[in-house]
């Protein structure tokens, strides 16, 4: 199985889920859906982020809330209270774009400060994020609400204000639903078949089809963009048709306000064509992924010959991600003897043995294929120079020494390696391995020679 280094490419990804889901809460109101008052759920992703992600997921998402609250208090015709949250309508703009945005970021900032310092804490998971809900929902008030009373002493947010606020029923049904849909939430990210989807896409980041991933990625991105583009101005100009039709001229505000509504609302579709895209993407890696795994050897484990074949094609085909890339081939040595003296079911035990440690050795570093019989072959693409390599496969080599047959005899292994230069078919790269192994077989076994151009 591949293995990654450093941070999974599903990081960013997981970062902007949240943050379309938060605009899609913003713009379609479901944001909003508590009856009565202005209770939200808008902190849920803000939330979430903190909790899985840490202080910087917490922050990013904070601005996001603090954005779209911006946008949408914007809006020529929004009640007082609201305006406040608009630097454009308010007659404070560092007030407002405290209250709306530096509130928020300070608030993201503020759970992530709170998770982490919990997160060595040794009580039920549950009570955590139940605790930590409602000090959260606590710490937004304090944060937005007590320094507007400062900032805008006309709004009278006092003491019974703010305690009126938190105490209030819609306040308290906000905690309710915040808390229930975190453990909802924290229950389904332990759920184990999520975990390994989740472990499949991260893994899938070296990979060799994550690039074309990408590239896919970034069309599609660009046909959405010309996409909406198109629909906003069809539903311009339908908005002017439909008003001219009811003998309505629409003073220039209100035109400024189906504009800004017409964003919302295109915001709002985009968020769940990315929401919808990532989903689409992830189950393609994974069916992928799964393609691959029934491409296994069955005996090993490892890779087959022609999947180990394929990826070699792919990494040779896109040089450029792979700059360092070795081509390793392991053969057994001697096997036939000992399949002879010990029979073949040790014969196979020597030969799993052999896979888990090229697999211990190698699989952080690249591919691991069993190439038939007691041949293998290791694409190594990641982290390893030429000393790296020849320091890794001394520890494999004295590995393999530690495996010993019945009369204490050793397994060795006879390994030729080629550096993936300027060839351009993987059977060129084959070829040169299979010299060097050749040439340690004659010159005495146990070895290992790296190619070298003359
Ligand atoms: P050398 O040091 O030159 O590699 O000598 P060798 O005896 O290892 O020669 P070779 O690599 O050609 O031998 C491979 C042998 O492995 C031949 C075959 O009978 C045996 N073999 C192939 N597949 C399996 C298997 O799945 N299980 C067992 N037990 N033996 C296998
Ligand atoms: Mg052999």
């Amino acid at each position: 199985m591949l293995k990654t280094q450093g941070k999974p490419l599903f990081y960013g990804h997981k970062i902007l889920l949240l943050s379309a889901l938060e605009f899609v809460l913003a713009f379609s109101g479901l944001g909003y859906l508590i009856p009565y008052g202005s209770a939200t759920i808008m902190y849920v992703p803000v939330i979430a982020a903190a909790y899985f992600y840490g202080i910087r997921a917490g922050v990013i998402l904070g601005a996001g809330f603090g954005i779209t609250s911006i946008w949408k208090a914007s809006m020529p015709g929004v009640d007082y209270f609201d305006s406040l949250f608009s630097p454009f309508l308010s007659s404070n703009i560092a007030g407002s774009l405290y209250a709306a945005l530096g509130a928020r970021i300070l608030f993201g900032f503020a759970a992530g400060v709170l998770f982490a310092l919990f997160k060595n804490i040794k009580i039920n998971e549950y009570v955590k994020v139940t605790i930590l809900s409602i000090t959260a929902q606590l710490i937004h008030t304090i944060l937005v609400l007590i320094p507007m009373g400062y900032l805008f002493p006309e709004s009278h947010i006092d003491k019974e204000y703010i305690a009126g606020n938190i105490f209030s029923v819609h306040e308290i049904l906000q905690i309710i639903f915040l808390t229930v849909i975190m453990c909802v939430t924290v229950y389904i990210s332990k759920n184990k078949r999520l975990a390994e989807i989740e472990k499949i896409l991260d893994e899938s980041r070296q990979s060799y089809y994550a690039r074309r991933l990408k590239i896919e990625g970034a069309f599609f991105a660009i046909f959405l963009f010309l996409v909406i583009l198109a629909l906003m101005f069809h539903l311009h100009n339908m908005t002017i048709i439909v008003a001219n039709a009811a003998n309505i001229k629409l003073p220039f505000q209100a035109r400024i306000m189906f504009i800004n509504l017409q964003i919302q609302f295109l915001t709002g579709v985009a968020a769940i064509s990315y929401i919808i895209g990532v989903f689409i993407t992830s189950y393609r890696i994974y069916s992928v992924y799964h393609i691959n795994n029934a491409d296994k050897d069955l005996m090993t484990g490892l890779y087959s010959k022609t999947t180990a074949a394929d990826y070699g094609a792919a990494v040779i085909n896109n040089k450029k991600d792979f700059p360092d890339t070795y081509f390793m081939m392991i053969d057994i040595d001697n096997f036939k003897g000992i399949n002879d003296t010990y029979g073949h079911l040790t014969g196979d035990k020597v030969i799993i043995n052999i896979a888990r440690l090229l697999e211990k050795h190698f699989s952080a570093y690249g591919l691991v294929s069993r190439f038939g019989g007691d041949e293998f072959a290791v694409f190594i693409t990641r982290l390893l120079n030429k000393n790296d390599i020849e320091r890794k496969i001394l520890e494999f080599q004295s590995d393999a020494a530690s495996i010993l047959l019945d009369d204490g005899r050793k397994v060795t292994c006879s390994i030729g390696v080629c550096h993936v230069d300027k060839e351009k078919k993987f059977d060129e790269v084959y070829r040169k391995a299979d010299e060097m192994l050749y040439q340690v077989k004659t010159s005495g076994r146990n070895g290992y020679k790296v190619y070298t151009k003359v």
